[in-house]
């Protein structure tokens, strides 16, 4: 029997196990999922091979950090720099990174031109560099300056959370005719995890002023930032039938997890999509 794990800290929370383990019991495949809480992370190399490992998935707060951890990393997890999704073969442990597709494919047929991500970890590294890829403009915010370095050296336009509400103030953030900037505002923080907001509501709810999705990549569970978009939902909007598409994280988890089994079990994504799609149902 082959063995998977999901490596994270917390880790309780996780859906994986019961998308995979879905998965294999659909396909007849003779394999497990588990999680794993991670507390050393220097120790994550020794425990893969102890355990046995075939594969293994990758969440907060470890994608940046085991990047290092992979004698080679595939596509675009290169150029984000953070990996969710890791494949022994022949000994060796390949990393690649599924969050990016997974974002993608939830807003793919709206016509997105410019996104604000909130946030800069590994998850918004993904978002920023799939979009970027696809031609969208991206501005990236964040609480502290450290995380922000990735995306200046990467061309984004950047700032802390203080020095864009001062913008803010200053200056309207919404365009000529009144509307957001953004198309598509992400949070991509773990604020909801704490049930908190990321930044002030007066600043978010105009900031949502016109925008078509707003996003949060939490799951599983209500969060104040989509739910404050739901309650202001197009309110101030000039466009009387404007709604905003209120969307959380819950197809990116299962579009990421696609793309990681069907990396884990050398099959085509439309076989495993048709597969773990019916998990969800
Ligand atoms: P990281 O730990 O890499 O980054 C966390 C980010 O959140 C940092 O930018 C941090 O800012 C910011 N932050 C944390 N708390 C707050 C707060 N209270 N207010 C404002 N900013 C805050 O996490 P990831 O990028 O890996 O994941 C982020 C979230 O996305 C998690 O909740 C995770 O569960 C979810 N996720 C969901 C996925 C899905 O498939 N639906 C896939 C991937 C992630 P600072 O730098 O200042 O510390």
């Amino acid at each position: 029997m082959k063995l998977y794990a999901v490596f994270g800290n917390p880790i309780a929370h996780s859906k994986s196990p019961y998308l995979h383990n879905f998965t294999f019991e659909k396909l007849g495949i003779d394999a497990r999922y588990v999680r794993y809480k991670l507390e050393d992370v220097s120790k994550f190399r020794d425990l893969f091979f102890e355990l046995g490992l075939s594969g293994a998935n990758i969440t907060v707060p470890f994608k940046e950090i085991l990047f290092e951890s992979c004698d080679e990393v595939v596509g675009i997890a290169q150029k984000i720099g953070a990996i969710n999704t890791i494949v022994r073969r022949d000994g060796k442990l390949f990393g690649y990174n599924t969050d990016a597709l997974g974002f993608y494919r939830n807003i793919e047929h709206d016509n997105v031109k410019t996104a604000l991500i909130i946030g800069a970890g590994g998850s918004a590294r993904a978002i920023a560099m799939i979009l970027q890829e696809c031609g969208i403009n991206v501005s990236v915010i964040n609480r502290s300056e450290k995380r922000l370095e990735f995306f200046r050296k990467n061309g984004f336009k950047c700032a802390e959370f203080e020095v864009f509400c001062e913008i803010f103030e200053r200056e309207s953030i919404t365009n000529s005719v009144g509307n957001s900037k953004y198309d598509l505002i992400i949070n991509a923080t773990s604020s909801s995890i704490n049930n908190e907001l990321p930044l002030d509501s007066t600043i978010l709810v105009e900031l949502f002023d016109g925008a078509k999705i707003v996003f949060d990549l939490m799951y599983d569970k209500k969060c104040p930032f989509l739910e404050l978009a739901k309650k202001y939902n197009g309110r101030n909007c000039n466009t009387k039938k404007h709604k905003i598409r209120v969307v959380d994280g819950a197809n990116m988890l299962l579009y990421q997890a696609i793309s990681a089994s069907s990396i884990f079990l050398n099959k085509s994504y439309k076989i495993i999509e048709k597969a773990m799609s019916s998990a969800w149902r």
